[in-house]
């Protein structure tokens, strides 16, 4: 059993390296023009290399009889990355577009692209990232949105995915000064996915200690304590690719004992919308008794910053490691297979969209987005029992079927259309019914 272990260990990594290879060459094959750059994401050219070492992550858990992923959760994370892909259209302008206005009108030169300043750059990105990574840490406001990818209480490679959609927005600017000092836009924004696609295999619990790479690279074992929710934790090891930045501005702390992963005051919804709002929705109720130069002290202070007036700096609890209980939630087989077969749909649809989005036009594009999010949101509420969530699905399915005949009718009834509608009324709505309503049974 443990040959077997380390043998897919080794597959793991071998992947990672070969597949990183490959794909990077496939990057900058797309090293052409601004256009190029505003619709470049290889982020989203890295999806199936993401899903293969899922595969390979659902294996270890068969072979080795380890829970390492729950269906809820796992389609919760990746619910959460769709979210972020999709919304990051409208919010391109935050993550390259104001890096290039700068670049281009501010600049104080303008950098040759060679392989050393390319090294260069790509060590001070990492740099950039661990100050806005910890800033997203230590300021109110910003944990907000980078909260959603601590949420999950489980660590597996789906959590990699489990990305806020509105991070872009605060921490874009961190990165400005490379656009001062006249990195061009293109290799800015190469290297930023890099470290980016780097993050995605650090997150597994099968992946130990590497010896003496735990001393420059940031590791699945540095950041499955990132991820922990101990008070020793909390707040440690916000490296991107190298860990070093960590040792160095004291923020790093060795792996002890095993995490407790998660957040001090857990979500408790299996919805990726609300796991952007929720912590927002807190602060605002939590500020509503406060004085203003207090409400401004706390969007800006660390996360669990009270005024002495209501009681002071929250303290972090030890977590009781054989109290503690996950959140869940029990829904039939039935309804499972359900979701699975509406998300698979889903996730087909997501990426045939992601890797034609230069054809979209705005409005289609928010329309695209806007199905999506409603089956996924859906989807989290089935596995949640929500009362309302059978009139929802059942609204949706009418919804999606008759869009689809509605082209169907102004492109002279297309044949594919029209029955790829039929049948998905007709398919949706008879498992949806035989699937049973989902019966609501939650423990936090
Ligand atoms: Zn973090
Ligand atoms: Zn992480």
């Amino acid at each position: 059993m443990e040959k077997n272990l380390s043998v897919l260990n080794t597959l793991t990594i071998m992947l990672i390296f070969n597949c990183g290879q490959s794909y990077v060459k496939e990057i900058i094959k797309y090293k052409t023009d601004y256009l190029c750059i505003m619709n470049l994401n290889p982020v989203v050219y890295s999806i199936p290399i993401y899903f293969l070492l899922i595969g390979i992550e659902l294996l270890i858990q068969k072979f080795s009889n380890k829970r390492l992923y729950r269906l809820n959760d796992a389609i919760t994370n990746i619910s959460c990355g769709v979210t972020q892909q999709l919304t990051g259209t409208f919010l391109k302008i935050f993550g390259i577009g104001i890096y290039q206005f700068i670049y281009e009108n501010y600049s104080f030169f303008k950098i040759e692209s060679n392989i050393y300043t390319i090294l260069l750059l790509f060590i001070l990105v990492d740099f950039m990232y661990y100050w806005a990574h910890r800033m997203s840490h230590e300021i109110n406001l910003f944990w907000g949105s980078h909260v959603v990818h601590h949420q999950s209480e489980e660590y597996n490679f789906s959590v990699a995915l489990r990305q806020s959609s509105f991070q872009t927005i605060w921490t874009s600017f961190f990165y400005l000064p490379l656009a001062l000092f006249g990195f061009n836009t293109l290799d800015f924004a190469l290297l930023a996915a890099l470290t980016t696609i780097y993050q995605f295999w650090i997150h597994t619990e099968t992946i130990t200690r590497l010896g003496w790479l735990e001393y420059v690279f940031n590791t699945p074992s540095h950041h499955r304590v990132h991820h922990g929710r101990d008070p020793k934790y909390i707040d440690k090891n916000h490296a991107g690719v190298f860990i070093i930045w960590d040792m160095v501005f004291g923020t790093y702390q060795r792996e002890e004992e095993k995490p407790t992963y998660g957040i001090t005051k857990p979500v408790n919804s299996w919805n990726p919308v609300w796991a952007n709002f929720e912590h927002y929705q807190f602060m605002l109720i939590e500020m509503k008794t406060m004085k203003f130069t207090d409400q401004v002290k706390y969007i800006f202070s660390k996360p669990g910053w009270l005024p002495d007036s209501m009681g002071g700096i929250r303290k972090v609890q030890p977590v009781n490691k054989n109290a503690f209980q996950k959140y869940d939630t029990s829904s039939m087989r039935s309804v499972n297979f359900y979701v699975l077969f509406q998300y698979a749909l889903a996730m087909v649809a997501t990426a045939l969209f992601l890797f034609n989005k230069s054809q979209f036009t705005l409005n289609e594009s928010a329309f695209v987005t806007g199905m999506i999010i409603i089956t996924i949101v859906n989807c989290g509420a089935l596995f949640e029992g929500k009362n309302w969530v059978m009139m929802a699905e059942s609204i949706r399915i009418i919804l999606f079927s008759g869009i689809s005949l509605y082209f169907s009718f102004v492109n002279s009834w297309d044949m594919l259309l029209l029955i790829g509608g039929i049948a998905y009324l007709v398919i949706s709505s008879m498992w949806l019914y035989f699937a049973g309503l989902p019966k609501q049974s939650v423990h936090a």
